[in-house]
């Protein structure tokens, strides 16, 4: 039996051109010889002209992604396409200094700063992260900063080093409904375990003191009635922000896509998140927790 998956029309975008945007454009030529990786590129994300372009928040709200701690994860969670390894390689020391170096010369308003997971490393990389934010808040003040990290395993001293290093969004996914967690995450992550995460990041700074963000992917199989419950949850523990977008199948090894969302679905979805007290929300099918994030801050938090 052949099956032949189609993807509906709303997933099929053109690749951005840096033409119409002078400030993509600009960025893409500053990125050369700065020796950044960015998760924008790498994983050839369909957002990148909107994104680096900052649309309407101008280059401010220029938002790009990077990767700190190399490329393979210790994790292998299954809607997941990086490479896992047990031992991965060591952390470069000098990462934190030349990220932010190379991030302060570059004309970028909001980074957000990820990493695979490292079960290997005693501290999950919490110091190399927190040494990453420190850096760039030194060179380059006015710049905004996310880290999206993982749940270092729940320890929450780590969770702290990082929460207390001076970032301005702190984002950790749930990715998925509590009942399917154990069959889209690494079986080290629990919906519980993320949850006390997010907390951790409001008691150690304060409910005012810092943005908490999370996101959701849909078209795993979750029912309408788990994501309500899901965002539930996610406020009781005074998440700030919540993104939704369409899970997409890496590879044939990779977790099937149970239902392609429509766009008015994810409109839907972004209206309720708001009604509950979010204090925004990006929701689409290409939408990815970064997507243009330094617009929504500039936009949400700084007016
Ligand atoms: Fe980069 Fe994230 Fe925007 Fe994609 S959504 S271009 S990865 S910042
Ligand atoms: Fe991918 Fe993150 Fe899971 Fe590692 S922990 S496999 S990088 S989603």
């Amino acid at each position: 039996k052949r099956t032949i998956t189609r993807l509906p029309e709303w997933l099929k975008t053109p690749i951005p051109s840096a033409g119409s945007n002078p400030n993509f454009a600009k960025i893409k030529a500053d990125l050369r010889g700065l020796g950044l990786h960015t998760v924008c590129e790498e994983a050839r994300c369909p957002n990148i002209g909107e994104c680096w372009g900052g649309s309407a928040g101008g280059k401010a709200a220029a938002t790009a992604t990077i990767m700190l701690m190399g490329d393979t994860c210790t994790r292998g969670c299954r809607f997941c396409s990086v490479k896992t390894s047990r031992a991965p390689p060591p952390l470069d020391p000098h990462e934190p200094e030349n990220t932010a170096e190379a991030l302060a010369r570059w004309g970028l308003g909001y980074v957000v700063l990820t990493s695979v997971d490292r079960d290997d490393l005693a501290d999950g990389g919490a110091r190399h992260f927190a040494e990453t934010i420190r850096k760039i808040k030194v060179k380059k003040p006015t710049m905004l900063v996310e880290a999206l990290t993982g749940d270092f395993g729940g320890d929450l001293d780590m969770v702290k080093i990082v929460a207390e290093s001076g970032l301005d969004v702190y984002a950790h996914n749930v990715e998925t409904v509590e009942g399917l967690t154990p069959y889209v995450r690494d079986r080290r992550a629990t919906f519980r375990q993320s949850l006390k995460v997010l907390q951790h990041v409001k008691e150690v700074r304060g409910k005012e003191g810092i943005i908490t963000k999370t996101s959701i992917m849909l078209g795993l199989g979750e029912t309408e009635e788990e994501l309500w419950e899901t965002l539930k949850e996610l406020r009781k523990a005074d998440v700030d922000v919540v993104t939704f977008g369409q899970y997409m199948r890496p590879t044939k090894r990779h977790l099937k896509v149970e239902r392609y969302v429509t766009p008015e679905e994810f409109e839907l979805w972004r209206q309720r998140a708001l009604d509950m007290g979010f204090l925004y929300c990006a929701s689409g099918p290409l939408v990815r927790s970064s997507y243009k994030a330094g617009e929504a801050f500039i936009e949400n938090v700084l007016r």
